[in-house]
């Protein structure tokens, strides 16, 4: 039951016929996992916020640094030092205090991952560690939780939705673990900061979408956006034989 201060604040969705209130308190019931509160996920948390996202659980081992402010919008100077997750909480609150915040200071590592995805509807993977974009992928098939994939390197971006417990491709499908040309990372190649804000934005889209069934989400393709260029392109992303994990699911 939507409040009327809830039904002015989210006013705007609540129009789009196909949204409409049932939409708005699908997502005031979601509970999300944002992993990362980087580039990536600082966009993609505010706006789920801004959204009506119900609960956030915010998951980041990191410490703002003066090199993160260029493009990683939630953190300001004054949160330098500060765990990424927990500066990340504060502007969220300031946004809007009715978000539930969930706040975890530490990795989030394998044996502790399928308890947490155990009480969550969705993850947003906004990482840049590619072992945990790999435990991740498993941890949400085992635990049947849709996975909204990003990634963002140079004024190159890539985002799709991985759900194979209801059909399609998993993340491991398009990636090989241990892979050495999936180690690009933004440290070490650069990215210019608004490419971060498109990608984080959309991974938000993404995932509303999925929480309130508006649109249609985007299982089975990977959208490659080049922001040098001005490319996007969504191409159709097939399910690899004997993927080692999703395999199991499709045969
Ligand atoms: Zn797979």
């Amino acid at each position: 039951m939507l409040t009327d201060a809830q039904l002015m604040r989210y006013n705007r969705q609540i129009l789009l016929h196909d949204f409409d209130i049932a939409g708005q308190e699908r997502l005031q019931q979601a509970r999300v996992l944002v992993v990362g509160l980087g580039g990536l996920g600082c966009p993609a948390a505010l706006y789920l916020a801004a959204a009506g996202v119900g609960e956030l659980v915010l998951v980041d081992g990191d410490a703002v640094e003066l090199s993160n402010l260029q493009r990683q919008i939630a953190h300001t100077g004054d949160d330098i030092g500060t765990n990424k997750a927990r500066s990340a909480a504060a502007a969220i609150a300031a946004l809007n205090p009715e978000v539930t915040l969930h706040v975890m200071e530490e990795p989030l590592l394998e044996p502790a991952m399928a308890a947490v995805l155990s009480r969550v509807d969705l993850v947003l993977d906004a990482t840049d560690n590619y072992p945990v974009r790999f435990a991740l992928n498993r941890a949400c098939i085992a635990a049947g939780v849709p996975l909204v994939s990003a990634a963002a390197v140079r004024s190159e971006g890539q985002l799709a939705v991985f759900d194979p417990t209801r059909g399609g491709p998993c993340y491991a499908c398009l990636y090989t673990e241990g892979d050495a040309d999936t180690a690009l990372s933004c440290s070490e190649s650069g990215v210019l900061a608004p490419l971060v804000g498109v990608i984080g934005s959309l991974q938000a889209m993404e995932a509303l979408k999925l929480l309130s069934g508006y649109g249609e989400a985007l299982r089975g393709r990977l959208l490659v956006i080049d922001l040098r260029s001005v490319e996007f392109r969504a191409l159709a992303l097939p399910v690899r034989a004997n993927c080692p994990a999703c395999g199991h699911l499709h045969n």
